[in-house]
């Protein structure tokens, strides 16, 4: 999974050691796709036959914590439920024609709150990307 090896090269920024455990508690979370209490993703890797320790997955967890790889939300009564921090985020501009590829500024961060307001939705994520033609093909179309 290409993310993951993306997450490697995070951890190992941050002098993390990339340890098995650590790996597949990244690729629960990455696979899951949603915020995941310590009790989830300790059922997770029971399934998948990784038997750890309740008290590991915490640990290496608030070692996450602690150096910005996950953080933590605490959605009222339920128990503590961790997600993974993107990197910065933005969008991209695309060119239909030689697929140069720009990045946008995010315009949507008051709308996503106010979808979250509105349907009671804790939102996670949104996706956008806008195609066009830059303006070195726009000068090529016209020979
Ligand atoms: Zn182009
Ligand atoms: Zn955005």
């Amino acid at each position: 999974m290409d993310e993951l090896i993306l997450w490697k090269k995070r951890l190992k920024d941050k002098g993390i050691r990339w340890t098995k455990q650590r790996a597949a508690l990244l690729r629960v979370l990455l696979q899951v796709k949603r915020p995941l209490s310590a009790q989830e993703i300790f059922v997770e890797l029971e399934e998948e036959g990784i038997n750890l320790r309740l008290s590991t997955v915490y640990r290496n967890l608030n070692c996450f914590k602690a150096n910005g790889i996950v953080r933590n939300l605490n959605f009222d009564q339920q128990e503590n439920k961790f997600e993974l921090i993107k990197g910065e985020h933005h969008h991209h501009l695309i060119c239909v024609n030689c697929e140069e590829i720009k990045p946008l500024d995010c315009p949507l961060q008051e709308f996503e709150a106010e979808v979250d307001q509105k349907t009671d939705y804790a939102i996670l994520e949104h996706r956008m990307k806008m195609y066009g033609i830059c303006p070195n093909c726009q000068k090529k179309t016209g020979d």
